[in-house]
């Protein structure tokens, strides 16, 4: 009698959410911190002047390349290709760190990423760090883990920094204290640095020049130092980091320790070398408006007598996994964080990203943080998310890679009103009634007739050519009418069209 081989292949565990520690949902839901972030004109206009300043510039770089589409067409297929291909690209990229002498750990939620920062930071001695400019730090609330553990972390991009002293936290991918202006700015200044002189003005020029003095002692001061950094591409070929900035403190970081511990999401990855080609041409101009990135650091591994002694790369899940498990929405992991989503969208625009609550905001926070923690119910704040949006696009038109945002904000919308009906069946809200009810009368040509020619004598006894505002009038519809006019209905289609009928008749007569 002869065997067969079985193969009962390995045991595979189902990956999970985000953890609680992440900074990826806030305290609220969307409407309600949008409702308070709205009732802030500064707020407003600091966003208003920001957001089509750099809209402008990103226009006007994109125009200039004329094989944009193309670009776009390229950058796309290569982040599909990543996340085809995630389990073998990250261990490639394992083999190339390693082989170049560096050290990797992999972090499957934000407690373990900071736990290893931590613990590498604590053996070195460190009880001051810097930092480069990092969502994924962000993300994992990494300066507070470090402040437990006696470690002080000290932002060196000039946005972060302001952020960091006025004890606040970012509001846009790019530019975190967007919702700043200058004369706050100063304000944060005078108060944490006790050196300023207090004739300083609000000029960018003397604010900036503050901020370099303050920054330069620091990195004067980094005798047997760590830094810490995140990562714009992580190249599963060789090991390659890169890190794209504009200030050049990043590049400092980077050059000036002993020790380099980068947090990289796992989807940051690009396949070969060459591939940076595409993104960095599409970053630059999609983020900054610029042809290329002022300072863009290439980094592999470690080598003797130039730069850090020590590198370790930190690999983040966090969530992410369980956005690769769903094919409608894992391309939400292609994003290269430009920010030019957050800057075109009109619901960005006047809340600003604090009312997202999540490191990310903007369309991509919409699409990302959720899914990145999961959707959770009524109470989770982060259900809210996929309808901060008016669908209108504007973030799928510029998004470099094409990430079509309004139709994974759709699928999250759907997943989260599938969820609601398992829990409470099919009429869990007025909605449901009254879309049920619209259904129905959709569904009879003779009904949707009836209805549709009563509207009008009903409405000839209002003035004006619009409804107005309808409290309790519509009970199903609550609040529809409060911020929109609603035109009175006019003749209908049918009767439009049976008169049509009935003066051809006439006409046709009389010849
Ligand atoms: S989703 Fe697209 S446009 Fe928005 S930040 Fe990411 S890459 Fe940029």
């Amino acid at each position: 009698m002869s065997t067969s081989t079985v193969h009962l292949g390995m045991p595979s565990v189902r990956p999970q959410h985000a953890s609680p520690g992440s900074t990826l949902r806030g305290a609220q839901g969307f409407p309600a911190a949008a409702r308070a972030e709205l009732g802030d004109e500064t707020l407003r206009g600091n966003l208003r002047h920001a957001t089509s300043t750099i809209q402008a510039k990103r226009a006007s770089a994109v125009r200039e390349v004329r094989d944009w589409q193309k670009l776009r067409n390229a950058g796309s297929a290569l982040k599909w290709q990543v996340t085809d291909h995630l389990p073998e690209l990250l261990e490639q990229l394992e083999e190339s760190v390693t082989a170049a002498g560096g050290v990797v750990h992999w972090a499957r939620d934000a407690e373990e990423a900071g736990e290893i920062v931590a613990a590498l930071a604590l053996e070195r001695g460190a009880e001051e760090i810097l930092k480069v400019k990092s969502m994924a730090t962000q993300e994992i609330s990494l300066n507070e883990v470090l402040e437990h553990a006696g470690i002080r972390a000290i932002e060196s991009d000039l946005a972060e920094l302001i952020v960091q002293l006025a004890g606040d936290t970012p509001s846009h991918i790019l530019v975190p204290a967007i919702h700043r202006n200058r004369t706050e700015i100063r304000e944060i200044f005078l108060e944490a640095m006790p050196d300023l002189d207090p004739s300083i003005t609000d000029e960018p020029a003397a604010l900036a020049e503050a901020a370099r003095r303050y920054l330069r002692e620091k990195f004067l001061d980094m005798p047997g130092s760590v830094a810490i950094s995140g990562a714009n591409f992580a190249v599963a070929e060789t090991g390659t980091m890169v890190v794209v900035e504009s200030e050049g403190n990043g590049r400092m970081c980077l050059t000036l320790p002993r020790t380099l511990i980068s947090v990289v999401g796992i989807e940051k990855i690009v396949p070969t070398f060459q591939d940076l080609e595409v993104f960095l041409q599409l970053l630059p101009r999609s983020s900054t408006g610029e042809r290329m990135n002022p300072y863009t650091t290439l980094f592999t591994g470690v080598h003797e007598g130039d730069g850090p002694e020590e590198f370790h790369l930190v690999l983040l899940d966090n969530g992410r996994s369980a956005v690769l498990e769903d094919p409608e929405g894992r391309s939400a992991l292609h994003c290269i964080r430009c920010s030019a989503c957050l800057n075109v969208c009109p619901v960005y625009a006047r809340t600003g990203g604090h009312a997202y609550g999540s490191t990310y905001p903007g369309p991509i926070g919409a699409i990302l943080s959720p899914q990145m923690t999961g959707m959770h119910g009524d109470d989770d704040p982060n259900s809210t998310l996929p309808y901060a949006s008016s669908l209108c696009g504007a973030c799928y038109d510029v998004c470099p890679v094409k990430i079509n945002i309004p139709e994974i904000l759709v699928h999250l919308r759907a997943k989260d009103v599938d969820r609601r009906r398992e829990t409470r069946g099919d009429f869990h809200g007025t909605w449901d009634v009254a879309l049920q009810g619209a259904g129905k009368l959709m569904s009879s040509p003779r009904a949707y007739d009836i209805a549709v020619r009563s509207a009008g004598p009903l409405t000839s006894v209002l003035r004006g050519t619009n409804i107005g505002r309808l409290p309790g009038v519509l009970p199903l519809v609550p609040g529809w009418t409060d911020h929109r006019d609603l035109p009175k209905p006019g003749t209908s289609f049918r009767s439009w069209w049976d008169q049509r009928e009935k003066d051809r008749g006439t006409d046709e007569e009389t010849a």
